[in-house]
């Protein structure tokens, strides 16, 4: 289904050479195709997760689990595109958290079909991105509350079936869609009505200047152009300036090439917390002292990124391996009256590989107290990090 390179090569010119004409007029429309090479199954790919059902055919395989997917070179472009001023907006039917992973700009961003790592505050709004996936869909109470607010309680972004389009999150990408001189739909089959319609805002002829009701904008009355990067050919080809079918990440490194824009590297940053009590024994004797990793965002919650813990507490010769969540110490000391009430416990924190690497096991102290009841501590890590230079060939 791919194009010719030369012809990939030729087209990718083209759509460079919009992107600079267009000033920053630009939004961008990603679907699944996107997130394909991060190892997350498609839809409506020849071994996308519907065609295959509809042939009988088990469910794709995934290379990776959704909390450790890794965002593909196409976002982390998309980051530079942004910041660069290229693109103006991104509007995504995808719900893998992976743009707002990549660190683009969350004002910039329209999440159409919601987000599974993300719930919301019913009260304020406020989002909280989690490392971890919600349990549930269609804006159902996520059990957790808001810390700001006093009876903010969270719920889940993502739609269900008949649940309609975020109304701020549409209108947003309504209004800089129509007004865009360039409209990018990337690796997206732009069958998932409504959101499929607002790449064409822009292609259609507008008779008179409009006033943009909320922000009393002028919109432009010249029709935008629409360009389609898809390896699939799309029901909506006709309509396009352009049509590119090869991989997003192949078309996309050559755009950032064109212009000199980097494609920035991907960082990721976890947090954890670490807590411990101490309880005096029945006995008397002495106490127990337990020792918990934690996953800082809900004390119920698994840690998906961390896949060991090596421990040594104060003056012990060896390092216990915790390696089954949720990560436990513990130890009884006899209290024999001359036992030291300060403790420093030794960790070693090992990340789960994110399908190719993980960054090297990181080691912290912390500091616990026999004396007191207990306390806690939140440590904060670089789990992953790749760069996109070597494929990115000026
Ligand atoms: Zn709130």
């Amino acid at each position: 289904m791919e194009e010719e390179e030369h012809v990939v090569d030729a087209k990718a010119t083209v759509l460079a050479n919009l992107l600079s004409s267009a000033r920053g007029r630009c939004v961008v429309h990603t679907g699944a195709g996107i997130s394909r090479d991060a190892g997350i199954p498609d839809f409506r790919g020849p071994n996308g997760a519907w065609t295959r059902r509809a042939s009988g055919l088990p469910a794709p395989e995934c290379e990776t689990t959704m909390a450790l997917a890794t965002p593909t070179l196409s976002h982390m472009a998309l980051v530079g595109l942004v910041r660069e001023g290229y693109v103006n907006r991104v509007v995504s039917c995808n719900v893998d958290c992976l743009h707002v992973r990549s660190g683009l700009d969350r004002e910039r961003l329209s999440e159409l079909h919601g987000n599974c790592f993300a719930e919301s505050c019913e009260n304020c709004a406020r989002e909280y991105v989690r490392d971890f996936e919600m349990k549930t869909v269609g804006f159902k109470l996520t059990g957790r509350a808001c810390e700001d607010c006093v009876d903010g309680r969270l719920r889940d972004k993502v739609l269900d079936w008949d649940d309609p389009l975020p109304k701020k999150e549409l209108s947003l990408a309504e209004r800089d869609s129509a007004s865009a001189a360039l409209n990018l739909a990337l690796g997206s089959s732009l069958q998932i009505k409504p959101s499929c319609d607002i790449p064409f805002k822009t292609t259609r002829k507008r008779r008179r200047r409009k006033r943009d009701e909320e922000t009393n904008d002028a919109v432009d009355d010249a029709p935008g152009k629409l360009v389609i990067v898809n390896l699939q050919p799309t029901c909506k080809d006709a309509r396009a300036y352009c049509v590119i079918n090869a991989k997003c990440d192949a078309v996309m490194s050559l755009v950032c090439a064109r212009l000199g824009v980097r494609v920035p590297d991907f960082v990721r940053h976890d947090v954890l917390r670490v807590s411990h009590t101490c309880k005096a024994s029945p006995s008397g004797t002495g106490f127990t002292f337990t020792l918990r990793v934690r996953n800082a965002h809900d004390d119920r919650e698994s840690i998906p990124w961390l896949s060991r813990v090596e421990a040594r507490v104060g003056s012990e010769t060896t390092f216990a391996t915790l390696d089954r969540q949720p990560f436990t110490l513990k130890r009884t000391i006899r209290d024999d009256g001359d036992v030291e009430t300060k403790v420093e416990v030794e960790l070693t924190f090992y990340f789960q590989r994110a399908r190719d690497a993980a960054s090297p096991p990181a080691r912290r102290v912390y500091d616990a107290s026999y004396a007191n009841g207990g306390t806690s501590n939140r440590y904060s890590f670089e789990t992953y990090r790749k760069s996109y230079a070597e494929a990115h060939s000026p």
